[in-house]
């Protein structure tokens, strides 16, 4: 995906017209933030517009349409905001930049009218956890900072009426694509294994280099924080000439790691020495403690009392929907990990799995490579439920594999399924002496949207099946 340089904005004068294509919370803050500025605003949708933000948007008295895009209203704009949810080979897309007409992310446009210090986060995985860890330290020191990216408010919306002096955000590759001027304070990048490469005309390079558009634009007094293990990152960094200070973690000390784990102690050398116990960590697993120690470095860096820093990675309560331990109804514990929507964070769920493990799996595949889990499987589970429209590629792929394996289509039978499969393996274990519960964990592996409107749905649905088996007992 090459930027062209004529995407990038000039000048942003009163009165310019800024068009925003896609009215959700992206595209409806980014009106709201063009209004208050004194722009000519358009926001045109294809889809329909949640009714929270046409309310929004004419409460701010913003121009809208949805189920359609006006051309003569959209080709006429000195700039456009893109929602990160539109590819390129759009239509009307093709259309503006054949044009030459500036195309900016929401997050590009907001940096332009704030001066607040922005910690940025992307990564294939661990972002959305790595953000909200990192804003709760943030809050729990007292500073005045705001969540934004892909959780939380809009950033646009937030400078437009209550800006604050530092924001930490979650930045998707998708976003990273339309920007061009936007600088991260602090940028940190968790890890990078191929994930949406339909969207990057198959190619994993054009992939890594959107990751590390993070980096673009920072200077000697910025930071650049990453995991130092992952091979992608390493192979990459020279050529991307960073600028930046940098500040790797690892699991482990090594040289030149700045923060890593060290004799059940978690260690942070720069600028502020820092450690605490492991075992005090609110987030279990490895990947967690690369997410711990990526939020406590950027914390450290901003300056933050170590008291606070201890005490925020304590009592943090996690994030829906990553390893979200649900329930354990007679010895049998649920666990709903349905974000984990690509082969690597089930990796990552199975690696933290301390008892036999049924694994729910299926979906929406991007490209999956099961080859990445199967000894992860091998090791970790005693049976396998596919839970999708269509799951041949999961039964063609696991049919060597010796384990009871279920076909499903529904939430319902594939939590009924598992606990059918979870009840026969303890009464196994129980004669063999060996017994001490099981988990039923929903990590899929796959994009939700075969069977349900988002990967939010599907682990609030799963949630409510094992309510419902609660009820029945
Ligand atoms: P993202 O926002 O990047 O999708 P999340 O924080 O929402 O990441 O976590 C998604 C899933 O990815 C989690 O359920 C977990 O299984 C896995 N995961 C979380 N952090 C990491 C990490 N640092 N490295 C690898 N996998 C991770």
């Amino acid at each position: 995906m090459e930027t062209s340089n004529s995407q990038r904005i000039e000048s942003l004068d009163k009165g310019q017209r800024i068009v925003i294509l896609g009215a959700g919370e992206s595209g409806a803050g980014a009106a709201v933030l063009a209004k208050v500025k004194g722009y000519d605003t358009f926001v045109s949708d294809r889809g329909s517009i949640k009714s929270k933000y046409k309310d929004l948007l004419d409460k701010y008295g913003i121009e809208w349409e949805e189920l359609q895009h006006t051309e003569e209203k959209i080709l006429n704009a000195d700039a456009v905001v893109k929602s990160p949810g539109i590819p390129d080979s759009a239509p009307i897309i093709l259309k503006l930049i054949a044009l030459h007409t500036p195309i900016i992310s929401e997050i590009e446009f907001a940096g332009k009218f704030t001066n607040a210090k922005m910690i940025c986060i992307t990564g294939s995985n661990g972002k959305t956890t790595t953000t909200s860890l990192t804003y709760h330290i943030f809050k729990k020191a007292g500073l005045d900072v705001g969540l934004a990216g892909n959780i939380g408010q809009s950033l646009a919306l937030q400078v437009a009426l209550h800006d604050h002096k530092y924001y930490i955000i979650e930045l998707s590759s998708f976003q990273l694509d339309n920007m061009y001027d936007f600088k991260a304070d602090i940028a940190i990048l968790m890890n990078i294994t191929p994930d949406h490469l339909d969207r990057y005309d198959f190619k994993f390079q054009n992939y890594i280099d959107s990751k590390f558009r993070i980096t673009q634009n920072q200077t000697t007094d910025d930071a650049f924080i990453f995991w130092d293990d992952d091979p992608v990152i390493h192979k990459e960094l020279e050529k991307h000439g960073i600028k930046a200070q940098i500040y790797p973690f690892s699991a482990i000390k090594k040289d030149g790691v700045i923060a890593y784990a060290e004799e059940n102690q978690i260690k942070i050398d720069k600028p502020y020495d820092f450690n605490m116990e492991q075992e005090k960590l609110a987030l279990t697993g490895e990947h967690n403690l690369y997410n711990s120690l990526a939020a406590g470095l950027s914390a450290n860096l901003a300056g933050i009392d170590k008291t606070a820093i201890r005490e925020a990675l304590s009592d943090f309560k996690g994030v829906a929907h990553r390893l979200e331990t649900v329930d354990t109804l007679d010895d049998i514990t649920y666990i709903n990990d349905s974000k984990a929507t690509n082969v690597n964070s089930c990796w990552y769920a199975l690696q933290s799995m301390t008892r036999p493990t049924v694994l729910i799996l299926g979906g929406k595949d991007k490209g999956n490579d099961y080859e990445e889990i199967r000894e992860a499987i091998h090791a970790h589970c005693f049976a396998l439920v596919f839970l999708g429209k269509e799951n041949s590629k999961l039964t063609d792929f696991f049919k060597d594999f010796d384990l009871p394996k279920v076909d499903t289509h529904s939430i319902e039978d594939a939590v009924a399924a598992c606990h059918n499969l979870a009840v026969e393996h303890m009464a196994r274990l129980e004669r063999q002496e060996k017994f001490n519960g099981v988990n039923v964990l929903l990590s899929p592996c796959c994009a939700s949207f075969d069977l349900f409107e988002s990967y939010e749905q599907r682990g609030d649905l799963f949630k409510a099946e094992v309510a419902k088996l609660k009820k029945m007992k």
